[in-house]
């Protein structure tokens, strides 16, 4: 990772000619880029402990300890200076920076915009210093004792900044997006001994251990940490180490990629897109790797000092870094592809599984928890008599009186109205096979499903009712990992509105208690996963609760490869004509295709 100098260099502020040079900018924006630089500081002194707690998504309280080499005594004030910096000291330096930190704007700033204290205690120092800050000055100074090490605490960020202060997200947003930087800290760090604390409730802790598989563990979870795969991959002056998941395991987004060059958390987006297209068409659409990889490469390849918040970096050449990358990933994936995965995220929405290629000699496993749906081989299923649908349309069914539709001229005034559908039969156990006035149509069943249980979802919402609700007999375990558990912390009301409740059970752990009415019970894991994940998707309250309502309905409803009577299919068109819009599914793919009659009449040659 970053070399560490030997003790305590001291601190001095750089001549005017240097801090010229540096990337200009506001370096603290929101409690999350306070968090980045005081864990940045503290990995540039040498921490094997890190340990982060903080309030309010860091708004009222942000502190961060180490125990790294801590501040010599003469030096603690000047580091609150602008431009004080250990790290570098001339204009070469800035083309070789093996720390995290260069600049010596972090300190200056943050206490500019909050109330700041430090106790800290150089290597070799009888006892240490205490030193507060107000308004970026220092009011008072104490000797102190203290363990080795630095520990800085960083009080009501933004109040004496109200400007500032409006363009944060909620404090649950903000103390996602701190915990989402301490993930991919701990999985860039394996060898620190990282512990987040969110308001007093511990959110994630890693053994320092140095074994990035561990790290992945305790954040992702052992399961998905058993299946990891090794990446070990050299290319020119690139090496890329890391661990990726195989394709079975993905994710409804990117943030499950980790990146880091030279111990830098970078968020380049042609590096993401290597790692994905690494995956080809192994994952099903829109769906995500997760993934964390080390690459390291000659410092005067990359170029750091082009960000003020060191958001991005820049690359001598970003098309070798990002072909390395993608060699690298595909490399471990080819060496584990005869392997046989279990699906623990699989989206029962995703379109039907393609074979990755190559794996056509590989008869698909059939996981015993996620009956696979019928095989053009096999007769269809509504052949095979009818097969119970898991009750789940009888359940939703039996739902309905408790919660009826929206009534009023308002809720029907942009009605898409359908037309009266006649069901004629089944199609693969999958569409339904109807006829409407204006010739022939075809409905996804699941599609059409999902559209009545999210509106069903939505308009308990509205009306402010009452989901109708299952508890679990038996409180099931569910491994989110921290990340998700996070997400499940912060929308906890949301979440029971729509019918979950969701405890926090130890770390990285959540207690499933109770679901909604009709959501399937086959795979509560990955159904619950996917729900969070919708959420973590999208911050904003009224869209991630759409996309929560729209996944829920998605676990609720029924399977493509369902065979169904005729009453059951009469009953869902009926319900799919009362929604406001039938045509299409919450996911927004249509819901049914239309067959025209003058369509058919032409193929037949009668017009
Ligand atoms: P930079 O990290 O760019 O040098 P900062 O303003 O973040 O600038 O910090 C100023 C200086 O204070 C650092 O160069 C370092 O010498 C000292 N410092 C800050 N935090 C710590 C810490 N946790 N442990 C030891 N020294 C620290
Ligand atoms: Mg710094």
């Amino acid at each position: 990772m970053t070399l560490s100098p030997p003790p305590a260099p001291a601190i001095r502020v750089l001549p005017p000619e240097v801090a010229a040079r540096i990337a200009a900018g506001e370096v603290v924006e929101r409690p999350v880029s306070v968090v980045r630089e005081l864990l940045d500081n503290a990995i540039d002194a040498g921490a094997t402990r890190i340990s982060l707690a903080f309030d309010d998504g860091g708004l009222t309280r942000i502190e961060v300890s180490d125990d790294g080499r801590g501040i010599p005594p003469g030096d603690v004030e000047l580091a609150f200076e602008r431009h004080a910096t250990s790290k570098i000291a001339s204009v070469e330096d800035l083309h070789r920076v093996r720390t995290l930190g260069f600049r010596g704007e972090a300190l200056p700033s943050i206490a500019a915009a909050a109330d700041v204290e430090v106790l800290t205690r150089a290597r070799g120092e009888p006892v240490g210093v205490f030193l507060a800050l107000a308004e970026g000055r220092p009011v008072r100074r104490v000797a102190r004792p203290a363990p080795e090490g630095t520990t800085i605490t960083v009080r009501d960020l933004f109040a004496r900044v109200p400007a500032r202060r409006k363009f944060l997200g909620s404090p649950a947003a903000e103390a996602r997006a701190i915990t989402t930087l301490a993930i991919h800290y701990a999985l860039a760090y394996p060898g620190i001994a990282f512990q987040v604390v969110s308001n007093g409730r511990r959110m994630l802790t890693t053994s320092g251990d140095d074994d990035m598989r561990h790290a992945f563990a305790a954040i992702y979870g052992a399961e998905i940490a058993r299946q990891v795969l090794d990446v070990d991959h050299r290319e020119g002056e690139v090496s890329v180490t890391g661990l990726a998941a195989p394709p079975a395991i993905h994710r409804g987004n990117r943030g499950g990629i980790s990146v880091f060059v030279n111990g830098r958390w970078v968020q380049s987006r042609p590096l993401l897109f290597a790692v994905v297209e690494a995956y080809q068409s192994q994952l099903p659409v829109g769906r995500f790797p997760l993934a964390a990889f080390h690459l390291r490469l000659p410092e005067d390849e990359v170029d750091v000092n082009v960000h003020p918040a060191k958001a991005e970096v820049r690359f001598r050449d970003e098309r070798k870094v990002a072909r390395a990358l993608r060699h690298a990933v595909r490399a471990a994936l080819e060496a584990a592809a005869p392997v046989t995965w279990v699906v623990p995220g699989h989206d029962p929405s995703a379109p039907p599984d393609r074979p990755p290629p190559g794996s056509a000699g590989v008869p698909a496993p059939a996981p015993a928890t996620q009956p696979a749906a019928p095989r053009s081989a096999e007769p269809p299923a509504a052949l095979r008599g009818p097969v119970p649908t898991q009750g789940v349309l009888a359940i939703s069914r039996a739902m309905q009186p408790a919660v009826p539709p929206p009534a009023g001229p308002a809720a029907h005034s942009h009605r898409d109205v359908l037309p009266l559908l006649r069901v004629v039969g089944q199609l693969n156990a999958t569409y339904i096979v109807a006829e409407g006035p204006d010739g022939m149509y075809l409905v996804d069943q699941h599609a059409a499903h999902e559209r009545v249980v999210y509106d069903r979802l939505l308009a308990q919402r509205a009306t402010a009712g009452a989901p109708a609700v299952q508890p679990l007999l038996e409180p099931l375990l569910i491994e989110t990992g921290a990340a998700l558990a996070s997400v499940a912390a912060a929308s906890e009301a949301d979440l029971q509105a729509l019918g979950l409740v969701l405890e926090p059970f130890g770390e990285g752990v959540l207690l499933l208690r109770q679901v909604p009415v009709g959501f399937r019970a086959d795979d509560p894991v990955a159904a619950v996963v996917s729900v969070l994940e919708a959420i973590e998707r999208d911050d904003r309250v009224p869209a991630g609760f759409g996309r929560a309502a729209a996944t829920i309905a998605c676990h609720s409803s029924v399977r493509a490869g369902m065979a169904l009577s005729t009453e059951e299919m009469r009953r869902l068109l009926e319900d799919l004509a009362a929604t406001a819009t039938p045509r299409t599914c919450p996911h927004g793919r249509p819901t049914l295709v239309l067959l025209g009659t003058e369509a058919i009449e032409r193929q037949f040659g009668r017009r």
